[in-house]
């Protein structure tokens, strides 16, 4: 067992290395939000590394590679995959890797550039249904009137300052007998390594080798792809002279649905009904994300706890490349009680007669003392009527557990 106790993807979630799939799920929403650059135009870099955290974290085998081997077992087990050395080095700060610099190397030895990230908003219909959508987005490509030479053949030359290297070496001296070695990037030629002669300079270009040029991308959304899922488009990232473009890869960002929560293959979504549907039985429709009308029925004599979850077995999301195979719909029924003094009390003692019997109250010995029962009002601030909502508020997704236990503290 290596003994490697990384926690940095861990900390950038800010959740504990035990943490459950549903609290790395959780706090990744949280900061993706906030990170988010359409909110925060600034944060690009955290929101990278959030997403880039998340994505390792929440693949059962990448993470168990992470938590077992740290950085270097994501990057071995990685299989080399391009353009994952900036996050890496981003992230992990280079470390053991730094000497690879910001450029990994193609297979054929040429330098190979940056991919470009895009985050993608998709709805939840767009990942049950596919889609296919095209995404316009600007890049550099090598000019075509100099052939990204920057002017005529022969006006490049050489920098001098450099010798050609793009990079200057300095000597730092730390201590006595200790000396640093740093590189830096020629100024003189901003790390290209060679300079142009004024007159010689392309005139579209402008010396700069590249231009901008718009570019539209299809992009299919397949059914079931999921919220953090990558779709790259090889080698269509920045191009520069000597150098194979990266990939630009678009990072699925899925939207909150105001009806179903997905997790994994499953839906979750909450119903609610009256004490009469819960007791007798009920029929209702929903809209699904393809569109369709669903009926479901419960029949008269089956009864609904508060709280409970039924499950719809088919009426999840499609899986990703074996779309007609379904997760799961699971169903939360929330059952609204009457208000107070709904019912006249000879009906309420007719009621009484229908309703399953009362336990038999035990013969107290000795002395009692009667106390009394009140509402209770835990929203903050605001007066009674509430209750319902406290109720409503308190038992949303996270709380996993249900039944009829919660409802002690309204009745
Ligand atoms: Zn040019
Ligand atoms: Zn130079």
């Amino acid at each position: 067992m290596a003994n490697v106790a990384d926690t940095k993807l861990y900390d950038i979630l800010g959740v504990p290395p035990g943490a459950s799939d549903n609290e790395l799920k959780k706090a990744y929403r949280k900061l993706a939000k906030e990170y988010h650059p359409d909110k925060n135009p600034n944060a690009g870099d955290k929101f990278k590394e959030i997403s880039f955290a998340y994505e390792v974290l929440s693949n059962p085998e990448k993470r168990e590679l992470y938590d077992r081997y740290g950085e270097q077992g994501l990057r071995e087990g990685s299989g080399g995959s391009g353009g994952m050395d900036d996050i890496f080095s981003h992230i992990f700060g280079g470390g053991l890797f730094s000497f690879m610099g910001n450029q990994s190397r193609s297979r054929n030895g040429r330098r190979r550039g940056e991919d470009m990230m895009h985050p993608l908003k998709v709805s939840l219909e767009d990942l049950y249904n596919g889609k296919t959508t095209k995404l316009q987005l600007s890049k550099n490509v090598l000019c075509s009137s100099c052939n990204g030479q920057g002017g005529k053949s022969g006006a490049v030359q050489k920098c001098s300052a450099c010798r050609g290297r793009g990079v200057r070496i300095m000597i730092r001296q730390l201590a006595p007998g200790m000396v640093q070695q740093m590189q830096s990037v020629c100024s003189d030629c901003n790390g290209e390594g060679e300079v142009i002669n004024e007159k010689d300079r392309c005139k579209k270009c402008e010396g700069k080798k590249v231009i901008k040029e718009v570019k539209i991308l299809e992009v299919h959304v397949d059914k079931g792809m999921k919220h953090g899922q990558r779709i790259t488009f090889t080698g269509e990232a920045d191009q520069a002279p000597g150098v194979e473009p990266g990939d630009i890869v678009l990072l699925l960002q899925e939207k909150e649905n105001e009806v179903f929560q997905r997790e994994g293959n499953d839906l979750h979504m909450t119903h609610k009904i009256g004490l009469v549907e819960a007791l007798c039985g009920f029929q209702f429709t929903f809209k699904h994300l393809d569109g369709r009308q669903i009926v479901v029925k419960y029949p008269p004599g089956k009864v609904i706890e508060p709280g409970c979850v039924r499950v719809v077995r088919g009426e999840g999301m499609p899986q990703y490349r074996n779309p007609f195979e379904k997760g799961d719909l699971y169903i939360k029924f929330d059952v609204q009680f009457p208000e107070n003094n709904w019912i006249s009390p000879e009906k309420l003692s007719e009621l009484e007669d229908l309703l399953p019997s009362r336990p038999e109250v035990p013969t107290v010995i000795g002395d009692t003392e009667e106390v009394d029962l009140q509402e209770f009002d835990n929203t903050r601030g605001s007066g009674g009527g509430q209750r319902r909502e406290a109720y409503n508020d308190s038992s949303d997704e996270e709380s996993t557990h249900h039944g009829p236990g919660v409802q002690c503290a309204h009745q």
